[in-house]
């Protein structure tokens, strides 16, 4: 499994099983196909709604000896609702008793937008807290306690940008050391990426193949397809690969891990053979060059009349 290496030597399996809309009665059995077939990364959050059943798949794979934890690297995030300095470890022991485990080995701040506590997703402006109620540098610092309380081995971010990053790094006792954020070929984010790298900053790539199981309401009408697109269906053909495959493995040349989402154990097993594949220089150039650009998950739940936020207080680029 090739892996990517924290500063203190810890290593982050490249290729993870993501579970966003896994849905309950299917995640169990998502996960356990996926630590079958060699996957010792998973992806969660709070917000997914299904972390109870991932930790009983954890439990079950770790009662039955399939696999120790050590052996495994599990992430989960901080939802926008527990941003205040007193609502940070409570919210990770939630998820570590949902999960079933005694630490995550990273903790994320989920999105650079908070709501008051309780609220799922903020439905008028009374549910919002603005950067001024709570600075991200205060939910940072709850971060770092987790860190420090022994429950995370390693906490981060989530659609940060740059200028976001640069305002925790100011203040931050433990700097980030994970940004995952949207990155496949219609969103290359290359300066984002490129600051990450400089400043010793992993990267994970989340919709790698275009969530397109997301639900309608959240979706634009005629969103372009990834694993349709001529491009990379193409070189595909040519690997003897799936475009998946491509999509996966054009995360792994550019040094990114990458956390696929599937509860379909042939998909399951097909998305972490990707990290055979082999794609040379001409074919990450033309992956890199196919001129769309697209993001899926693109924040607008978050923004809009009733929000104190706005797109550009989220990306660099819209
Ligand atoms: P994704 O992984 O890009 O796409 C998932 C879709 O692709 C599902 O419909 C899945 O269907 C299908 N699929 C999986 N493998 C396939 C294959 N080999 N061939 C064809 N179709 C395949 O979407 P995502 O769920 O948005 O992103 C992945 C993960 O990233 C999430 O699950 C989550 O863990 C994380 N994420 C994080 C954030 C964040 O804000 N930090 C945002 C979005 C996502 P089946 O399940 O039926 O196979």
């Amino acid at each position: 499994m090739k892996t990517l290496e924290f500063k203190n030597g810890d290593k982050l399996p490249m290729i993870g099983l993501g579970t966003w809309k896994s849905k309950p009665g299917e995640v169990y059995q998502a996960v356990l196909w996926a630590i079958e077939a060699g996957y010792r990364h998973i992806d969660c959050a709070a917000i997914y709604d299904n972390e109870k059943e991932v930790g009983k798949a954890l439990d079950y794979a770790m009662k039955n000896n399939m696999v120790k934890r050590e052996e495994l690297f599990i992430t989960s995030k901080l939802w926008n609702s527990s941003h205040r300095l007193e609502d940070v470890q409570p919210a990770l022991s939630k998820t570590l008793i949902d999960l079933r485990l005694d630490y995550v080995d990273l903790y994320l701040i989920h999105w650079p937008v908070s709501f008051k506590p309780g609220v799922g997703f903020a439905q008028t402006r009374e549910e919002f807290y603005t950067y001024g109620d709570v600075p991200l540098s205060q939910t940072w610092q709850g971060m770092e306690q987790c860190v420090d309380t022994g429950l995370t081995r390693h906490i981060g971010v989530s659609n940060f940008n740059i200028s976001k990053l640069k305002e925790i790094m100011e203040s931050a006792r433990i700097a980030p050391e994970m940004n995952q954020i949207e990155l496949h070929p219609f969103l290359l984010q290359d300066n984002l990426v490129n600051f990450c790298k400089a400043n010793g900053i992993l990267l994970t790539a989340y919709s790698p193949l275009g969530s397109s199981d997301r639900a309608a309401s959240i979706k634009k009408a005629n969103e372009p397809s990834l694993l349709d697109h001529p491009t990379v269906k193409q070189i595909a053909e040519e690997k003897g690969a799936s475009a998946a495959q491509v999509l996966i493995a054009f995360s792994l040349h550019r040094e990114i891990a990458v956390i696929p989402k599937s509860v379909n154990k042939e998909r399951i097993a097909q998305n972490l053979e990707a990290m055979q594949l082999s794609l040379d220089d001409k074919e990450m150039s033309t992956l890199s060059n196919i001129g769309l650009t697209y993001r899926f998950v693109d924040g607008s739940f978050f923004t809009g009349p009733i929000s104190p936020y706005s797109l550009a207080d989220l990306w660099e680029t819209v």
